[in-house]
C-alpha cells in the first residue's frame, strides 16, 4: 500500500526482509518497533523576552550491537514517526558498515532558519537537559543531521558535560575539531557516498571522468558531494537545487560560484550562468548519476518511471518509496540505497568516538583510508548478496544488516 509515512515505509522494508530471511515471528515483531523512545517538552526563552515551548523526541531503536547512534534534526515538520524511521535506518546503517553500535535518532520541532544564534543555543541546551539521563558515551550518542551542525554539537556537549560535572566529549559526535571533533567528519557523508559511486561505476563500466550528475539538495551532504565528485573523479555537476528550486548548466555548474551565490541570497535559484529548473525536473534529468541529498519521499511511483540516471546514489535518508524502488529496479537503474550510500557520516562519527576514548587525534589521510575500506567492503557485501539472492540492492542491504543485528540479539539471549 502506498504511504508517505516514513515509519510505515521502514516497516514495509523490514517486513520484506523478514520474509527473505524467514525470520521467526517474534524476532520480526521486535525489529518492527523501537526498543525505547522519549517525548520531551521544554521551554526556551526567546530574544524578545517571550517563552516558547518546544517538543522533541529521542528514539533508541535497537542497541543489540552497541550504544545507539544517530543524529538530531531540527525541523518544523518533525514527527515521531519520522524519527522512528530514521532510528531504524540508523540501526541497519551501523550494522551494514559493521560498527559496534545500534541505531537511534532525535528531533526537535522548530524552524531553525528563523531562530537567532542565541535562541538556537538555548534550544540546544534545553533539549540536552530534557534527554540528559537517557544519553551518554556508552548509551546513546547523538550527532548532526538536518539543520544541526558542529556549533550546535559543541553547545550540546558542553551542556551535558556541565550537568555531568566533567568533560564528556564522547557524548556527541560531529563536534568542532578543537573540541574533540574528527578530521574528515565534515564531508564524511558525501565522501563515503563517493566511494560507493566509484565502486558502482566500476561494476557498471561507467567512466566517471566527465560523467554528468544532478544533485537534489544543497545542504552539507549535497554541497560536499558536488565538490568531491568534481575533485576526486572529474565529474560534471549539471544541476543542483534547494528547497526554493534549482539551477542548471549543461557545461557544468561553477561550484564556488553557486556556493557564494547561495551564501548571499540563501538559494541557488537564479545563480549567474545557470538556468532555473524545478526540483521535479532535476530528478528526471538525463544524467549519469542522480544524487538525492535532501529529505524523504522525493522519488515516488509518479516520477520513478521518468528517471533516466544510470545510478541513483541516495545520500539522504529515505528518498525513495517502496513502489518507486520496484520501478527503478525494473528499469535496471543501479540504486545505492541510503543506509549504504550515506553511511560515511556515522562511520567517521564512530572514528570520532574511538579517538575521544583514547584522547588521540588521527590525521585526515588515516580517516579517509579507513572510511574507504569500510564503505568499499560494505558496498561489495551488498552487491554480492544482491547477485546471489537475485534481489535489489536495498533488499540486499537489509539482508546483510538485519542478519548481523539478529545474530547479536540471539547471542545476547534476547530472542
Ligand atoms: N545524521 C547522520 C546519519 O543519518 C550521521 C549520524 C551519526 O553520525 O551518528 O547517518
Amino acid at each position: 500500500m502506498s504511504t508517505n509515512n516514513p515509519f510505515e515505509i521502514a516497516r514495509q522494508q523490514i517486513d520484506a526482509c523478514a520474509q527473505i530471511l524467514k525470520l521467526e515471528s517474534h524476532v520480526h515483531e521486535f525489529l518492527r518497533n523501537p526498543m525505547f523512545e522519549v517525548h520531551v517538552s521544554f521551554p526556551v526563552r526567546m530574544d524578545d523576552g517571550s517563552t516558547k515551548i518546544f517538543q522533541g523526541f529521542r528514539v533508541q531503536y535497537n542497541d543489540a550491537k552497541g550504544p545507539t547512534k544517530g543524529g538530531i534534526r531540527f525541523h518544523p515538520e518533525e514527527t515521531i514517526d519520522t524519527v522512528r524511521a530514521l532510528a531504524a535506518w540508523m540501526t541497519w546503517k551501523c550494522a551494514l558498515v559493521d560498527l559496534p553500535l545500534g541505531g537511534g535518532k532525535g528531533g526537535v520541532i522548530c524552524n531553525a532558519k528563523e531562530m537567532s544564534k542565541a535562541e538556537l543555543e538555548r534550544l540546544s541546551r534545553g533539549y540536552i537537559r530534557s534527554v540528559y539521563q537517557f544519553i551518554g558515551p556508552d548509551k546513546d550518542v547523538p550527532a548532526p543531521d538536518v539543520y544541526t551542525n558542529p556549533a550546535i554539537m559543541a553547545w550540546m556537549m558542553d551542556e551535558y558535560s556541565k550537568i555531568a560535572g566533567k568533560n564528556k566529549f564522547g557524548v556527541i559526535t560531529g563536534k568542532p575539531i578543537c573540541l574533540g571533533g574528527s578530521l574528515g567528519r565534515g564531508d564524511a557523508t558525501a565522501r563515503g557516498g563517493m566511494y560507493t559511486i566509484r565502486e558502482a561505476a566500476k561494476v557498471l563500466g561507467l567512466e566517471l571522468k566527465g560523467a554528468t550528475i544532478a544533485i537534489q539538495g544543497f545542504g552539507n551532504a549535497g554541497n560536499y558531494a558536488a565538490s568531491l565528485a568534481r575533485d576526486l573523479f572529474g565529474c560534471k555537476i549539471v544541476a543542483v537545487c534547494d528547497s526554493k528550486g534549482g539551477a542548471y548548466c549543461q557545461q557544468g555548474i561553477d561550484h564556488d560560484g553557486v556556493c557564494q551565490f547561495k551564501a548571499e541570497t540563501s538559494s541557488v535559484v537564479d545563480c549567474p550562468k545557470t538556468e532555473r529548473i524545478s526540483n521535479e525536473d532535476l530528478l528526471e534529468m538525463d544524467v549519469d548519476i542522480l544524487i538525492p541529498a535532501a529529505l524523504e519521499n522525493v522519488i515516488t511511483e509518479k516520477n520513478a518511471p521518468n528517471i533516466k540516471a544510470k545510478i541513483v546514489a541516495e545520500l539522504s535518508n529515505g528518498p525513495t518509496t517502496p513502489e518507486a524502488d520496484e520501478i527503478l529496479h525494473e528499469k535496471g537503474i543501479h540504486v545505492i540505497p541510503d543506509f549504504l550510500c550515506n553511511a560515511g557520516g556515522v562511520t567517521v562519527s564512530y572514528f570520532e568516538m574511538v579517538q575521544n576514548l583514547y584522547m588521540y587525534a588521527w590525521d585526515e589521510a588515516t580517516v579517509h583510508e579507513r572510511l574507504d575500506k569500510k564503505m568499499t567492503l560494505a558496498y561489495h557485501s551488498v552487491l554480492k548478496t544482491s547477485k546471489s539472492l537475485g534481489i535489489n540492492m536495498r533488499k540486499a542491504a537489509y539482508v546483510v544488516a538485519v542478519q548481523r543485528v539478529v545474530e547479536a540479539m540471539k547471542l545476547r539471549g534476547w530472542v
